[in-house]
């Protein structure tokens, strides 16, 4: 029954033979936190700029440390929190956003930080994480990434927000910062990124949106709109074979962690982490506990060498049916 079903969830799912796979959901609200109900294995990624979308005025430090606070109060488990992804698809009305002909091309996440109120924004964020970071276990994720530069000058504001809290003598702990793998140039360089990274974070999301040219919004090309697609697999591959050369952890927090047919792939590749809306959570850690580690790993050569998306599909379809007549 589902009551059975819920309590079996609550820990963290091992496959078949015995590889523990975390599954974390996504939120954007305190209400969200809520209502994970113990499920989920923490948040994996806060959507932070949905908290603050609709004020006039932009968030203090304190506003921050609040909101953080009181999260982490709610979820005794880690808990990624994404510094602001402003602009393009979430707009807000307390930056000076321009007019742009392509938003998602344009100017938000972390390319506002280096001008004043940008970066205004970002080191209060910052601060508020920092301060919040004592009361439970917290790293922070950089969204939309495409230039090694862009991540390290995000780190170079975070280290003056550490001085300022030493200078101040304000509590605080340092937490590990990683990278949101979410623009086809990341993956591509993902070997550089994972010298300078504590962690990745596969956003399939938009990392399908920009590979495949596909507005992710736009319900015309919504057809073409495929996570599965051979090329999402292989950049994919390239960004863990990257994490795993330089012994970083490296997560997917798009929602194909959420589609039952990527998971063999998935897990194959040796990702422990996964991160989805919540709905889909109990679901996912059900689908793991059929899978078997070393079966998903024996499995990829073959799929690389499917050049079209139907094989591929067909191809994880098979595995996902083999899966489940034998639990
Ligand atoms: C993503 O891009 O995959 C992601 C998880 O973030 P968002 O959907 O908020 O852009
Ligand atoms: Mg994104």
């Amino acid at each position: 029954n589902q009551k059975e079903m819920k309590e079996s969830v609550k820990s963290v799912q091992k496959t078949r033979d015995g590889k523990e796979i975390q599954v974390m959901a996504n939120v954007g609200s305190l209400t969200d936190v809520v209502n994970l109900d113990g499920i989920a294995d923490g948040i994996g990624v806060f959507r932070t700029e949905l908290l603050f979308m609709n004020r006039l005025m932009p968030p203090s430090e304190e506003d921050h440390f609040n909101t953080y606070f009181d999260v982490l109060k709610n979820v005794k488990k880690p808990v990624v929190i994404r510094t602001f992804d402003i602009g393009g698809d979430k707009p807000t009305k307390f930056f000076n956003h321009p007019i742009e002909e392509n938003p998602s091309l344009g100017y938000r996440a972390s390319r506002i930080i280096s001008n004043d109120m940008g970066r205004k924004l970002f080191k209060d964020q910052v601060k508020g994480i920092l301060r919040a970071a004592i009361f439970g276990e917290v790293s922070i994720m950089i969204p939309m990434i495409s230039h090694i530069e862009q991540f390290l000058y995000a780190k170079k504001l975070i280290e003056e927000v550490r001085q300022e809290l030493i200078s101040k003598a304000t509590p605080f702990k340092m937490v590990d910062v990683g990278i949101m793998i979410e623009i086809p140039s990341s993956c591509l360089i993902a070997e550089h990124l994972a010298e300078v990274a504590d962690f990745f974070s596969i956003g399939t999301n938009d990392l399908t949106q920009y590979t495949l040219a596909v507005d992710r919004q736009n319900i015309h090309v919504k057809s073409l709109y495929s996570e599965l697609h051979p090329a999402l697999l292989k950049l994919i591959k390239m960004t863990v074979d990257a994490a795993q050369l330089y012994n970083k952890p490296v997560s997917v927090c798009g929602e194909l962690a959420s589609n039952p047919i990527a998971l063999s792939y998935l897990v194959g590749l040796g990702i422990d982490r996964l991160s989805m809306n919540s709905h889909s959570v109990p679901i996912i850690k059900n689908e793991i506990k059929g899978l078997s580690y070393n079966e998903c790993k024996k499995n990829l050569d073959v799929l690389y060498g499917y050049s079209n998306l139907e094989d591929a599909i067909n191809f994880l379809e098979n595995r996902k049916v083999c899966y489940e007549s034998i639990v």
